[in-house]
């Protein structure tokens, strides 16, 4: 018998089944990772073998990408035998760090991806546009595929492509929806406008990797541009590599849904408590009927919040808000917390830049900004972005004016991701 199947999903169960259902697959998990995972055997010894309730979750001990890293292969709990797909993430001692995937993994990626994309609205007659890589071993590009697939949809694998290459396949008809980058796809949007292509069959727009809302649930002006070219038709989705699980918006669009089997998340603060729903912290996942490498309460490193309120959908599961930045990016200035996002969405949304990245330097106490800004022509009207940054941020920041292949050097100097962040502050010891 299939193991996950789409009409198992326990979104719209009452939370009582929920929470019961979710004890149960944590119970499950746990035993999992004390039989077959070398690293939570030796972690979790000393912990009583009985079982742990949700409520106690926060008694157990927490995992950084850093012991990822550092007993990288102790996390796989499977025989080299068992596994079907290996990537490699950047880690964070420079060298490579595995991610393993059994095929039952991949069976559940596919549901996992399948319910957050029916979420949205989709639907097995739809024809959806993969703009993202499946290879180069990223993994939720052939998560996106799997889930088209499970879903009972047509996939086109386009992949990372000219805007031409998309163009000319969205002018052919037939596209009811696209997966890609929010930044691309509104280069897309305009590539489709300018070229008198008609791309109102597309019904989702589905976001990866950037944050399309702020703090206050408000669309970024990247969000706003998009919502231009496809009104009502925009959701966003979050996931990593090792969470194996994401959370993907409902025709609500407020918040992103993880599917309720498959992820017990927290939010925590500095001190590894959890948080409650609306305030901001570190987005903490404990992915559940995991086999190749099991997780308990995996540190994203990313900072967000839970809505408070429950969904207008009718789904019981929680709602995750938009990431807001990286922890390691938290940016402390005379006693005012924020990340590096809350500047560049404002400089996403003035006309004319061209390019953009900030220095972060100082002591424990305090951080100093500059913000390094390249115009595609004309001078810097200094005073008017120093005003709408004052305006989001209530910060005064060093703005220097640079030019466009300074700009870009530093930009995208060391990879194919642009580096708008360069942190110069001293560390602690
Ligand atoms: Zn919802």
């Amino acid at each position: 018998m299939q193991k996950f199947r789409i009409e198992d999903d326990l979104s719209y169960q009452d939370t009582e089944t929920i929470r019961r259902q979710q004890q149960r697959l944590l119970h499950e998990h746990l035993a999992y990772c004390r039989k077959y995972s070398p690293y939570y055997r030796r972690i979790l010894a000393d912990l009583p073998e009985k079982s742990f309730r949700l409520e106690e979750l926060p008694s157990l001990p927490l995992t950084a990408k850093s012991d990822l890293a550092q007993h990288n292969r102790d996390f796989t709990a499977v025989p080299d035998t068992e596994i079907a797909d290996l990537c490699f993430t950047s880690g964070t001692t420079g060298h490579p760090c595995r991610i393993t995937y059994t095929r039952q993994d991949l069976d559940r990626l596919a549901y996992n991806d399948a319910l957050g994309f029916l979420a949205t609205g989709m639907q097995p007659s739809d024809n959806i546009l993969l703009t993202c890589t499946i290879d180069r071993c990223f993994i939720a590009g052939l998560a996106y595929y799997l889930g088209v697939l499970k879903v009972g949809a047509t996939a086109v694998r386009n992949g990372l492509n000219s805007l031409e290459s998309h163009s000319e396949i969205i002018r052919a008809g037939g596209i009811t929806g696209i997966v890609g980058v929010p930044s691309f796809l509104a280069k897309l949007g305009q590539h489709l406008r300018d070229s008198g292509i008609d791309s109102s069959a597309i019904r989702q727009v589905i976001c990866i990797g950037e944050p399309l809302r702020n703090r206050e649930m408000q669309l970024t002006p990247l969000g706003e541009i998009l919502e231009t070219f496809w009104p009502g038709a925009v959701f966003s989705t979050y996931a990593s590599s090792e969470m194996v699980t994401s959370f993907t918006e409902c025709r609500q669009r407020c918040g992103g849904h993880p599917p309720a089997d498959l992820a017990i998340v927290e939010i925590i603060g500095e001190d590894g408590q959890p948080l409650p729903p609306g305030q901001c912290g570190e987005v903490t996942v404990t992915p559940l009927q995991v086999t190749g490498m099991p997780l308990l309460r995996f540190r994203t490193g990313d900072i967000s919040f839970q809505l408070p309120e429950k969904c207008a959908c009718g789904r019981n599961t929680l709602r995750l808000g938009p990431i807001l930045g990286r922890r390691a990016q938290m940016l402390k200035v005379r006693g005012t917390t924020l990340f590096p996002n809350v500047f560049f969405h404002v400089l996403d949304g003035i006309a004319g830049i061209d390019n953009y990245y900030l220095e972060v330097s100082g002591d424990a106490l305090s951080d100093e900004l500059d913000l390094y800004i390249s115009f595609h022509s004309g001078d810097l009207d200094s005073l008017h972005i120093r005003e709408a940054l004052y305006a989001r941020s209530r910060l005064h920041i060093n703005l220097h004016c640079v030019s466009c292949e300074q700009a870009r050097l530093k930009v995208f100097g060391t990879s194919r991701k642009p580096m708008r962040f360069f942190d110069l502050r001293q560390k602690q010891p």
